[in-house]
């Protein structure tokens, strides 16, 4: 038994939506299918609440575009005996999101857990269409399996709980195809509606593949497979044909958007084989992502960019001290929920640095400044300062470290084409060098590190 995703880009149109039709109903055994709101729609739906709750929504006219672009998927791929059934579920789900979105009007404010509510009828309309658009599917309701628990201010999945009612809602051997919306999911102490992030379909789709021991996870999306880097800012990417779990996560970590980050563990754990493949061109042969053997020839398996990070500068410590003092402030940050992207040094010895979320840049800043107020006061730290504006960019193989003069190589590079190295990762990492400079020059440093390490070798 595999389990399938399709993003939102695959469930977006009626042409693209006619190629999901295709993959699952030639699949040789009933299969379980994730699939995501209709591509832009989750976008949509949370600026709308934003409108909504300043009073600057246009609902009509917003209500009609939405409404439209399912009715018209509806009309076009339902066959004619299940049209009405599947609109009128469909139209239900439409007018309660219209409810809500007055509801803020009125309000005039937009709590936390009304936007996940509002979110969430982007996967529950898109699954109810997918499963009467395939010749023989049946319809699960995510919000009945799966489950989360509030850790620091988020949502994240209660993973036990979710797995017993994978288990109990798809009973082996499946009869038919099973079709249920991706993201979303409830509170298991509330009841309330949340979800698994954005981007959090392909999570859903490998809780599910982990909990059923499935055969496989396929990750069907817009491009051929999982790429040396992201096309989007380097034209040269190409196709890795096949990539470790750890590659993978690593890659994902750091900001290649083609598969959620907490994605990969749940299968990995359970040795199940990722494919990351293209609804455009279902024949590629795409990614293969499994439990790899070492290579021969150690080389980078690719280069991901992530924004939207802030840097703590911590400075003057004694030499002697820095692993301690890098121990502590590692410590202080994640008991208090941070999670720490890099530690590093900066060049001189008596410094480093630590990069986090952007989110969590001033709230790390204190966190530090109270664990080291001793120091600070008495000398023994001269400085500690938050950057914003830094990107991690991280340079991924399984042999990268048996690659003679890596590190130096990629960062002279970037120096010899006058972009600043804030700091380079402390070398812990067995698989993943990480290199920090401002997001103005991210894209270019990609470009160059890309074409050092992968497109030269
Ligand atoms: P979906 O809607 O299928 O979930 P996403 O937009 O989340 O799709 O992810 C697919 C996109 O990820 C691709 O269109 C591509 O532009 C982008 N991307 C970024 N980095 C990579 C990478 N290293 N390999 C493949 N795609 C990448
Ligand atoms: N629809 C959600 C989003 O856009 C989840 C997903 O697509 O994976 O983030
Ligand atoms: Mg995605």
């Amino acid at each position: 038994m595999k389990v399938l995703k399709f993003g939102g880009t695959s469930v977006g149109t009626i042409e693209s939506l006619t190629n999901v039709k295709n993959i699952v109903d030639n699949l040789e055994e009933p299969s379980i299918v994730v699939v995501s709101a209709l591509g832009g729609l989750t976008d949509r739906l949370i600026r709308n609440a934003g409108a909504a709750a300043k009073g600057e929504i246009d609902l009509n006219a917003e209500m009609t575009h939405i409404s439209g672009r399912h009715k018209d998927i509806i009309e076009a791929l339902v066959p004619e005996e299940r049209r009405e059934e599947i609109w009128n579920i469909v139209n239900r789900l439409l007018n309660e999101l219209s409810d809500i979105y007055k509801g803020l009007s009125l309000i005039r404010s937009l709590p936390e857990r009304t936007l996940d509510l509002v979110v969430s009828y982007g996967e529950r309309m898109s699954s109810v269409i997918v499963a009467g658009i395939l010749a023989e599917a049946e319809h699960h309701d995510a919000l009945e399996v799966m489950r989360t628990e509030r850790w620091f201010n988020k949502d994240i999945a209660d993973r036990a709980l979710t797995e017993t009612n994978i288990k109990r809602e798809f009973p082996l051997p499946l009869k038919r195809h099973c079709v249920m919306g991706g993201f979303i999911s409830r509170d298991r102490d509330t009841d309330e509606i949340t979800n698994l992030g954005r981007g959090g379909s392909d999570y859903t789709a490998a809780l599910i593949a982990a909990a059923l021991n499935a055969s496989e996870l396929e990750i069907w999306t817009d491009v051929d497979g999982f790429l040396t880097t992201d096309p989007r800012i380097v034209k040269t990417a190409r196709i890795i044909p096949a990539m470790s779990f750890v590659e993978s996560m690593e890659l994902c970590s750091y900001g290649a958007k083609v598969i959620y980050p907490p994605t990969i563990y749940p299968v990995f754990h359970k040795n199940i084989p990722i494919k990351i493949l293209n609804t455009f061109n279902p024949t590629a042969p795409g990614t293969l992502i499994s439990e790899m053997q070492e290579k021969d020839i150690p080389s980078v398996c690719g280069v991901s960019v992530l924004g939207n990070t802030g840097l703590i500068a911590i400075r003057g410590a004694l030499t002697a001290n820095v692993a301690e003092i890098n121990t502590r402030a590692y410590n202080a940050l994640s008991r208090n929920g941070i999670g720490v992207l890099l530690v590093g040094q900066p060049g001189h010895a008596s410094d480093f640095s630590i990069v986090v979320p952007i989110q969590d840049l001033e709230k790390g800043v204190r966190l530090i400044e109270a664990e080291f107020s001793q120091e600070l006061k008495e000398g023994e730290l001269k400085e500690i300062k938050g950057e914003r504006d830094m990107s991690v960019i991280a340079v991924v193989g399984e042999s990268i470290k048996r690659i003679n003069g890596l590190g130096p190589r990629l960062t002279n590079t970037l120096w010899r084409n006058g972009i600043e190295v804030k700091c380079v990762s402390d070398g812990a990492s067995e698989t993943t060098i990480g290199i920090v400079v401002a997001s103005s020059s991210a894209s270019e440093a990609l470009s160059l590190i890309h074409e050092s390490a992968i497109e030269r070798g």
